[in-house]
């Protein structure tokens, strides 16, 4: 999350006489760090992964059952940084802490990033089943950390231990306390900015699920419409196969036409008078945890080429992964973040969303506060990056400062690159820390540059090499690296891993087979909206090319075409293969290992029966859960006894003590457990023990031989293994209880 100096942070009024400086250096930085690195080349191709994690903890039994948040996330962070550093040689499987936004909240990250070689791919799988099973270590009892998107409790009456007060004066809000946020300056500073700089307190509004007896519809004029299936249950896709015909010229999709100057934000998708659901402060929003991959490229093209293909993928994975059915106890109509947190962090002010057109500038912010700007700072990207993208696919507003847009052409910097940075910097920095302004050397530091990219959440992010740090010579060599952001973080180890996995496979798809995703970006926006509807995959088409190769080859026609979830993934007649069996093709093409082979193919079982709609989306089954439960009255609440224990579920989905057929199909019951016990794992020890500890280690085999008896058998691998060993002393009891005596 961005950097994190010590400091003093200014407030916005004292920011204000700064932000022109921090914008113009900013740039200068920028354009410094280029010209040092633009000619590197050959990088190696590393990346990694980014999970967040929520401390949770289960309160009462019974009817008076609950839980909340624990705003203790920076010492569990503290004790695992301290663990990791004690026990570990951190060269091999070791994980790396970092500080999120809230205050219940820790992000993990692999030490050191993954290479390029097949058996990397399944390294990701472990070091996150490491990562949990190393947090379960330092959990204190009754606590959890699952990997949940959002809190469903979260802003209802006392929902945090300890228990806590709204109205602080950082984020002013009606429902969640200051103390919710990480305690490092950077953040209190970031939330009040934000505030100061919009004049108003943020306003983040979705839409309300529509049950039964949700009272907010018996008032509204939808009242008489139907109400959702009891249970919607995901729909069984048609085995049968699409016809192998061409598609039709007809079938080019039409220009979206979505109202982007709308100040409804994604709530456009739905009519004006639909009940919402109302929070009011960042952490609504950043508090959501989601799942990020990294990836080096070869070089700048490459990474700028990469960030074109990908960004057309963002909604498409973020449908595939969407895990948000709920907020501030209520069922949503939506199953999607995105457009959550980019509300939370909405700093535009009323001029600059469109609502006030009369409003006069203020000099010192960047467009005068008054420059119409068409997105949050947290949304999909507005315009691609790579030199050769066709302009024509540039087809929404993005706006940029002209200024700062000449200063980047006039210093040699082609025009996609030089619109992706004046575009970046059409904000204000927000956080800017007491003699941290002029003192920053553009020559050698980068802090003015990262103040602002490190606030421009976008659905993709282009990372130039940080500068080397003098202070560490030994440092291993960055290069260029795009991020791709999108993605909710997912239940289970192995759908993290799954995900993670296939996006990397996918870059590597489109730069063997020279595959081309890139389709103008209103299209991306239009599938953006259509990722965050309620069971979006099975409900939704998507707009996609229908044709891999590179846009402008002679191999066919291309066009953009409204896909099922299932075409995107398994192909679409005998014109468009898939993005899955073109990964099969390259796992062929590179002879992948069998063993390896055997866990992809795994990942892409998941991947595809979620894409047919045979499992659920995290979301859906969520959703599904909620209105199982014995408490729900068809109200859309999501009441204390149901959230503890849906997030029970879901953390047992997390260690997969609990391995739902709906969300893992064919794959159920075929998952390893995590646990504490793995975290450090178990040293060779070769310290003499006691004759008594001997035996009673032999009695406690025996007995458990005695209890298994060779009939029960299970699916977990290591459970499976302690029933070998039980049942082979079991059939050697003779020699096991000579053992007792004298052995
Ligand atoms: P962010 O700024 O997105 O929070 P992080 O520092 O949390 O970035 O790291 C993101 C991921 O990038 C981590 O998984 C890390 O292992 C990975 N990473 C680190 N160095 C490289 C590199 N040179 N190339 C690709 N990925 C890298
Ligand atoms: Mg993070
Ligand atoms: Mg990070
Ligand atoms: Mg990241």
């Amino acid at each position: 999350m961005g950097l994190l100096k010590v400091g003093r942070p200014l407030t916005w009024e004292e920011s204000k006489a700064h932000l022109q400086y921090v914008r113009e250096h900013g740039v200068v930085q920028f354009m410094e760090v280029y010209n040092r690195v633009k000619d590197t080349a050959n990088d190696d191709l590393f990346w990694g992964d980014e999970v967040e994690y929520a401390v949770l903890e289960l309160t009462g039994e019974g009817q008076e059952r609950s839980v909340v948040v624990s705003l203790e996330g920076s010492d569990i962070m503290q004790q695992l940084r301290q663990r990791e550093g004690e026990l570990h040689d951190p060269s091999r499987n070791g994980c790396t802490w970092h500080q999120e936004y809230g205050s219940w909240m820790l992000e993990g990250t692999p030490a050191k990033p993954y290479a390029g070689f097949v058996t990397d791919l399944l390294e990701v799988e472990t070091n996150m089943r490491l990562r949990r099973a190393r947090i379960l270590a330092v959990l204190p009892d009754g606590k959890i950390a699952p990997t949940t998107t959002n809190f469903p409790l979260f802003g209802v009456s006392q929902f945090t231990s300890p228990s806590s007060e709204p109205h602080g004066p950082i984020a002013r809000s009606t429902y969640v306390a200051d103390t919710c946020i990480n305690p490092h300056p950077r953040f209190g500073a970031l939330t009040q900015n934000i505030r100061s700089r919009r004049g108003s307190t943020v306003d983040i509004r979705v839409p309300l699920f529509r049950d039964f007896a949700t009272p907010e519809f018996a008032a509204s004029s939808l009242a008489d419409k139907p109400p959702p299936s009891a249970i919607a249950v995901p729909p069984r896709a048609q085995d049968t196969p699409t016809p192998l015909a061409p598609p039709p010229s007809s079938s080019a999709a039409a220009s979206p036409s979505l109202d982007f100057s709308s100040h409804r934000g994604y709530m456009a998708g739905w009519p004006v008078d639909w009940p919402e659901v109302h929070m009011d402060a960042m952490a609504f929003g950043m508090g959501c945890c989601c799942l990020q991959v990294t990836f080096q490229s070869r070089d700048v093209m490459e990474s700028r080429w990469l960030y074109d293909q990908l960004a057309g993928l963002t909604p498409i994975l973020l449908a595939l992964t969407a895990a948000t059915p709920i907020a501030k106890g209520r069922l949503l109509d939506s199953d999607a973040r995105w457009a959550i947190i980019a509300q939370s962090v909405d700093d535009r002010t009323d001029a600059e969303r469109g609502i006030d057109a009369a409003a006069p500038p203020d000099p010192q912010m960047a467009g005068g506060g008054t420059r119409r700007i068409h997105k949050s700072r947290y949304d999909s990207i507005s315009c691609y990056l790579s030199e050769d993208t066709p302009d024509t696919l540039n087809d929404i507003p993005c706006e940029v400062d002209e200024e700062l847009l000449e200063v980047l052409l006039a210093r040699g910097m082609d025009s996609a690159l030089a619109r992706h940075v004046a575009h970046i910097f059409v904000r204000d920095p927000l956080v800017i820390f007491e003699g941290n302004v002029e003192e920053v050397l553009d020559a050698t530091a980068t802090d003015h540059w990262e103040n602002l990219q490190s606030t421009n959440w976008n659905t993709m992010r282009w990372k130039p090499p940080p500068p080397s740090d003098p202070a560490k010579p030994c440092s291993p060599h960055i290069g260029w690296r795009t991020e791709f952001r999108s993605m909710e973080v997912q239940l289970s180890d192995f759908e993290n891993a799954a995900w993670t996995v296939f996006i990397v496979l996918v870059t590597r798809v489109l730069l063997v087979f020279d595959l081309d995703l890139r389709i103008p970006l209103s299209f991306v926006d239009a599938n953006m909206h259509r990722a965050h509807k309620r069971n979006a995959i099975a409900e939704q088409k998507f707009f996609f090319r229908n044709c891999f190769s590179p846009i402008g080859s002679s191999h066919c026609q291309s066009e953009v075409e409204e896909m099922t979830m299932e075409e995107i993934m398994k192909g679409k007649g005998d014109y468009f293969p898939g993005l899955v069996p073109m990964i099969y093709a390259y796992l062929e093409h590179i002879n992948c290992d069998a063993l390896s082979y055997q866990r992809i193919d795994m990942y892409l079982t998941l991947i595809v029966e979620r894409a047919l709609g045979k499992t659920m989306t995290n979301a859906a089954w969520m959703r599904d859960f909620v209105r199982r439960h014995p408490d729900y009255k068809q109200d859309s609440v999501v009441g204390p006894t149901i959230a503890h224990d849906l997030m029970k579920a879901c953390n047992d989905i997390g260690t997969a003590a609990l391995q739902p057929k709906e969300l893992f199909g064919s794959l159920a019951g075929r998952l390893d457990e995590v646990s504490a016990g793995q975290a450090y794992g178990s040293p060779l020890a070769s310290e003499k023990v006691s004759a008594d500890c001997r035996g009673e280690l032999i009695r406690r085999i025996v007995t458990r031989a005695e209890g298994v008896g060779g009939r029960r058998r299970s699916n977990s691998s290591h459970i499976a293994a302690q029933e070998r060993k039980s049942q082979y002393l079991h059939e050697m009891n003779g020699a096991a209880a000579a053992g007792l005596r004298d052995f």
